[in-house]
């Protein structure tokens, strides 16, 4: 049977870019999806389509993951829907770049928000499912995992985006600790490390050839990543396949990390 057959996912930022090629993949793998999104509606509404499409369960969730009403609402929705959760995809995040002495306090306050307080309350809320609900062993022998999608920059320092690191490099800990902490409820934690990856986020960096050449100079496999290069690890690590897995960041990154 699918890997993830009978398992409920929610996958933040799944209106485009990585989340929703993940949100897919999981769908693909038999689950049902949460497609969380930042008012972004239609486009939340046509990833959902396409699963339900595909014969699988999907409701769109719209919260801000920085907030913590509305991250705890859409947990409560989702268990609403589909009566429990699974596993959870920290994916939402943001780059708000200027040069270190412009960076405004907002800029530094905004990127720290979403890519690192915002995982935080994710994974409390699903940590807190968990623990209450304990191993479903019908569908997995975890009794949830939670999955971050980091940077190479969790580890490769990156000037004129300080805020962005400094967010990534703090999420690194928070997933280390998480799982160290949540091991004994024997609930996973990993993150995925991608590299450079065709979607909004960054596209000044690929849109153009002469920017795609210079990126390429930075990625030993010869070739810019694209969502579904992610989605594919993101199953794997949702699924028992990884079961031994644990607290661990997966570089998928075309080797970037070897220069
Ligand atoms: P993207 O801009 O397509 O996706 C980010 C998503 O997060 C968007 O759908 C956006 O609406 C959503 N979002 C932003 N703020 C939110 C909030 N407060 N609440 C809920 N949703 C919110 O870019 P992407 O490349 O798909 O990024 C996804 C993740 O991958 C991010 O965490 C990013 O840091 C990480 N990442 C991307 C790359 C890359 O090269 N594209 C590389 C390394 C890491």
């Amino acid at each position: 049977q699918p890997l993830l057959q009978g398992q409920v996912a929610i996958v933040t930022g799944a209106s485009s870019g990585i989340g929703r090629a993940v949100a897919k993949a999981l769908a693909g793998a038999g689950a049902s999806v949460v497609v969380n999104h930042l008012s972004d509606w239609e486009a939340a509404r046509k990833v959902v389509n396409d699963i339900q499409a595909a014969g699988r369960g999907a409701i769109a969730i719209e919260a801000d993951v920085s907030q913590e009403e509305p991250v705890q609402s859409m947990f409560r929705k989702t268990i609403e829907a589909f009566g429990t959760v699974d596993i959870l995809v920290n994916n939402a995040g943001i780059q708000q770049d200027a040069p270190f002495v412009e960076m405004t306090f907002e800029q530094w306050n905004k990127v720290l928000a979403v890519n690192l307080t915002g995982q935080f309350l994710c994974a409390r809320e699903a940590a807190r499912e968990f623990i209450r609900r304990g191993i479903r062993s019908e569908v997995s022998c975890a009794a949830g995992k939670i999955l971050c999608i980091s940077s190479v920059h969790e580890v490769i320092p990156w000037s004129g985006h300080v805020n962005y690191a400094a967010s990534k490099g703090g999420l690194m800990q928070l997933m280390k600790s998480m799982a160290q902490e949540l091991a004994s409820h024997k609930i996973r934690v990993n993150s995925i490390a991608p590299g450079a990856i065709k979607t909004p986020i960054n596209r000044k960096a690929w849109e153009t050839p002469e920017a795609e050449a210079q990126l390429l100079e930075k990625i030993p496999y010869g070739r810019v990543g694209i969502p579904e290069d992610i989605a594919k690890a993101a199953v794997w690590l949702a699924s028992d396949d990884s079961d031994y897995v644990h607290g661990a960041t997966l570089f998928v990154d075309g080797g970037m990390m070897l220069y």
